[in-house]
């Protein structure tokens, strides 16, 4: 078995980032990915803030603004009575631009990026980890060509995304479905009204899931929607004819009159932050989706799957500094990991459980319209390049102003039977 100091399983935006950071410290890594770049990976293809914030420091940035893309400067999200908010650059309520970019283009960069200083094996399936008395010392799998081989490594990371092998081979692999999103989506071309915009649109039926459209270039939209996992048998959810009603039967249905569904419709699943997961141990390290570390109420997972592959490199490194790769070093990562991202994980679980209740919602909604500065601190979500700092900075005032707006709304709803419309 050839021997690496670091092996990484799983070339997406967590396994190429970690493996950029280990190359530029001269550590020998070997990535390794089933399939072969460009690869499409199923996405919104929204890139916020977290995001940049990495793609800045590996100084990568650029090559993603100069590759297709669309530059969005403004986001809008509807409660399910229709009232729209656009948060935006020019009015700062939203504080940085994003970009929509195809994963195919987006993460083909960062894996060239990690060709240029660390081994790379495509089309090479990980089908076990090799172990040593409970610790991991090396993965195996089946090249191109059907063959088996073996890798040993000091360090084992695990960035073969949602249905990981790595987690699963470890007995670390589940899905609670109250604390984790599925999500379906399909590229249309020709949506009316699109604009720099990405939208968010939180609908009835799927709440507190949504509906979006995010522009991605060239007339072409990322239409999709996301709900939490446990209500599709609760409500008989068809992820793919709840798209498919939304776009033809709904308030939305102008709009995509004279669109054409460009791709097929596909889906994932999402397992977020809310459910908690080891993502440390001796001889492994659990990046992005491999790790659970998707937003449990926004869905992305593009930017803490960069951060937690930087974040893996640097305890890799220091393990390797002290050689001594068991869990009482490498829980340094999960440490960081609960201090870059506990938090928001709490507070976004937190908001996807009060955002079940459609006149909560509403009402949060109406209010947050009316008050510019609580609109950009609820869009920092998107914005901030390290931590979110949503809604733990929203005033005390707008809680209680969304509360006895919600008893108000209430009462009328149980009195007509409906709720107020905007
Ligand atoms: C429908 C949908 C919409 C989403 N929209 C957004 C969005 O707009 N913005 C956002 O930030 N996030 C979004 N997300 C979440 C985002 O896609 C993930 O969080 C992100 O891709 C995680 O990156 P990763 O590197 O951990 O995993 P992945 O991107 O899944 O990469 C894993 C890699 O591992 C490889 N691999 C898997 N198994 C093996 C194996 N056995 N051997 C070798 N290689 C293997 C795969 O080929 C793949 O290249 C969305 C998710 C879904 C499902």
């Amino acid at each position: 078995m050839q021997d690496y100091q670091v092996i990484i399983a799983g070339g997406g935006p967590a396994g190429s980032s970690c493996a950029i950071f280990l190359g530029r410290k001269g550590i020998k890594t070997l990535l390794l990915d089933k399939a072969s770049f460009p690869r499409d990976k199923t996405c919104g293809d929204g890139i916020t803030g977290k995001s940049a914030g990495i793609l800045k420091e590996l100084g990568i940035e650029e090559r993603i603004v100069e590759k297709q893309h669309e530059k969005i400067n403004g986001l809008i999200t509807s409660s399910p009575s229709g009232t729209e908010i656009d948060f935006n650059t020019s009015d700062g309520t939203l504080g940085e631009s994003l970009y929509v970019c195809k994963r195919q283009i987006f993460d083909n960069i960062l894996f060239e990026e990690a060709k240029k200083s660390v081994d790379v094996i495509e089309k090479f399936t990980v089908t076990d980890l090799v172990m040593d008395n409970n610790m991991v010392v090396g993965i195996r799998g089946v090249d191109n060509d059907g063959n088996e081989k073996g890798f040993g490594a000091k360090i084992v990371v695990g960035a073969d995304g949602a249905n990981s092998v790595v987690a699963r081979k470890l007995g670390l692999n589940d899905f609670q479905t109250d604390r984790s999103l599925v999500s379906v989506r399909a590229y249309y071309e020709n949506v009316a009204d699109t604009r720099d915009r990405i939208e968010f649109h939180f609908l009835e039926e799927l709440l507190p899931g949504y509906f979006w459209i995010f522009p991605a270039g060239n007339n072409v939209a990322n239409v999709g929607v996301a709900v939490v996992a446990s209500d599709v048998p609760k409500r008989k959810l068809n992820l793919k004819t709840a798209l498919e009603n939304i776009v033809k039967n709904s308030r939305f249905a102008p709009r995509f009159k004279n669109a054409k569904q460009i791709s097929d419709v596909k889906g994932w699943n999402l397992p977020t932050g809310a459910q908690k997961r080891k993502r440390a141990g001796d001889g492994f390290l659990l990046v992005g989706d491999a790790a659970s570390l998707i937003d449990p109420f926004t869905g992305e997972g593009i930017g803490n799957a960069l951060l937690s592959g930087k974040l893996a490199a640097e305890a890799a490194a220091d393990a390797i500094n002290k050689n001594d790769f068991s869990y009482g070093t490498l829980k340094a990562y999960e440490a960081k990991i609960r201090d870059y991202m506990e938090k928001e994980f709490e507070t976004n679980y937190r908001f996807q459980k009060f955002g079940k209740n459609a006149i909560m919602f509403n009402a949060l909604v109406e209010e947050l319209s009316a008050d510019k500065n609580s609109m950009k601190i609820a869009t920092s979500a998107f914005s901030d390049t390290t931590r979110k700092t949503t809604s733990f900075q929203i005033p005390l005032g707008l809680y209680f102003k969304v509360f006895v707006r919600y008893l108000k709304d209430y009462i009328e709803f149980k009195m007509k039977g409906k709720y107020k419309k905007a």
